[in-house]
């Protein structure tokens, strides 16, 4: 009996250090977010014409970045 409620315990550390791990990543991804709020936005390139631009203001298709609609590949 004891060593079940002893494996339950182990089990729920582990799971708690799992969820504490992926709350980081959120808080992390977040935090960028923040970041964007605040006016300290990261900047982006285009794929086609290599401008810069705010991450708000590009177009983001497939994890690439364009800064408009013209210079999304459409390769659909
Ligand atoms: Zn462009």
């Amino acid at each position: 009996m004891w060593k079940l409620i002893f494996w339950a315990i182990v089990i729920g550390l582990i799971i708690q250090v799992i969820k504490r791990n992926l709350s980081a990543k959120a808080n992390r991804a977040s935090e960028n977010q923040k970041a964007a709020e605040a006016g300290i936005e990261n900047m982006v390139e285009c794929d086609q014409c290599h401008v810069h631009l705010p991450r708000s203001e590009a177009f983001l298709v497939e994890g690439k970045f364009y800064c408009s609609r013209a210079h999304i590949k459409s390769d659909v």
